[in-house]
């Protein structure tokens, strides 16, 4: 069975092909620049990569040359061969805490969805309307980033703000990366033959997030409201005080939208180095002698262990610490910096083991207290299992 996983964002539309229940993925690639200049596309298949410069106004032309390319460059020998398509919905607020199939209503509250999510609820709902459009017969399924959150008890989801804006206004953390830090727990419950684990796993991409995990359940994670709070990230700020911000509107003039924009994306990595949001650069430039790329990467591993050191607490003592995403796979540099800081809690690390990057290996050393291991995370191979679960 051919399952399609769309992941549509604000202006990109990524997609894989899988073939189920083997999971082989049998083509992936990325829509670019959607109703910006410059607009292209990416598809590859068997190592081939086709790169076209093509013009994308919205979504559905993305859908549209997508389906027809997958039948071109013989993907599928037709296109009614895709029997499921699953899609990561970044918002699914407190009414979603599990995928499910798309009906009118899931529509509706996706679309609703959008006041939490602006950049993206409105993609996602574009994208299944087409995709709908275009295969009537095929079932549609979302799998939403907030889901696997949806576990939090009120002490960990609420903010020490008037309880009525939490009623009036569903103002709360919801957390992010769900997908993501579900696939890492149940990797590392396969790895360790144990489903009963307290597990710190660590998203650090671009944007980066830490979950805290008991028997297979969130418990607390460092996104909030939205993805902008918690660890110190690629253009976001993380956790702030919140009261500089009317401070700086009345020193410069700028209004709540800049404000907010310039915490989204002027700010972690990018605006401590002055260099780039890219950590590959900041780890270069770090090599370089640069002061400020040196400071940008010292906050990032600070933020990170505040996180894993209170969530070890909460936990009551993990069992295991886990790093994926691209920094958390790759950077043996910001591993080194994390894991050499933990050692009040009793944590060893293995230097050469420490230098394999994107595998998965065990980082902690023999002696170590709590088991550290890179897992390699796998979102896409998540939504695909979870449709082929419910449609099959
Ligand atoms: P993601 O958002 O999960 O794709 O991760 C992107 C982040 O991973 C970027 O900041 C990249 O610079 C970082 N990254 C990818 N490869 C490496 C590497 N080899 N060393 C350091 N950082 C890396």
């Amino acid at each position: 069975m051919k399952i399609l996983c769309v992941n549509a964002g604000s202006s990109s539309l990524k997609f894989a092909l899988y073939e189920m229940p083997e999971c082989e993925k049998k083509a992936d690639g990325t829509f670019e620049k959607i109703g910006l200049m410059g607009s292209f596309y990416t598809i590859t298949k068997d190592e081939e990569k086709i790169v076209k410069q093509v013009s994308l106004p919205t979504h559905k032309e993305a859908v549209e040359i997508l389906l027809e390319e997958l039948v071109n460059l013989n993907i599928v020998s037709d296109i009614n061969e895709i029997e499921g398509i699953g899609h990561r919905i970044v918002h699914g607020g407190d009414k979603y805490s599990a995928s499910c199939i798309v009906d009118d209503k899931v529509l509706n509250d996706i679309k609703d969805l959008s006041e939490l999510a602006p950049l993206h609820n409105p993609a996602h709902y574009v994208a299944i309307k087409c995709v709908m459009d275009m295969l009537p017969n095929v079932k549609n399924v979302v799998v939403f980033d907030t889901a696997y959150h949806q576990t939090m008890d009120e002490a960990s989801y609420l903010y020490a703000v008037p309880y009525e804006w939490y009623e009036k206004y569903k103002i709360r953390k919801y957390g992010f990366h769900g997908t993501s830090h579900k696939y890492i727990a149940n990797r590392v419950s396969e790895i360790l033959d144990n489903k009963n684990l307290k597990i710190i796993s660590c998203h650090l991409g671009n944007g980066a997030s830490i979950t805290a995990i008991k028997d297979g359940k969130c418990i607390d994670t460092s996104m909030g409201f939205t993805p902008a709070a918690g660890l110190v990230m690629g253009s976001r700020s993380g956790d702030i005080d919140v009261s500089f911000i009317p401070y700086l509107m009345n020193k410069t003039g700028y209004d709540i939208n800049q404000v907010a924009s310039d915490l989204n994306k002027k700010s972690g990595i990018l605006g401590i180095s002055g260099v780039s949001s890219d950590f590959r650069d900041i780890v270069n430039g770090r090599a370089d002698g640069n002061e400020k790329c040196a400071l940008a990467m010292e906050m990032f591993a600070r933020r990170v262990i505040m996180y894993i050191s209170y969530y070890n607490t909460l936990l009551g003592g993990a069992d295991v610490i886990c790093f994926a995403g691209g920094i958390g796979e790759k950077s043996v540099e910001a591993r080194e910096l994390i894991m050499e800081k933990l050692y009040p809690l009793g944590i060893t690390f293995n230097n050469e083991k420490n230098l394999i990057r994107g595998e998965e290996v065990e980082i902690s050393g023999s002696t170590s207290k709590i088991k550290c291991y890179v897992v390699p995370t796998n979102e896409e191979l998540m939504i695909v299992k979870d449709t082929y679960n419910l449609i099959h």
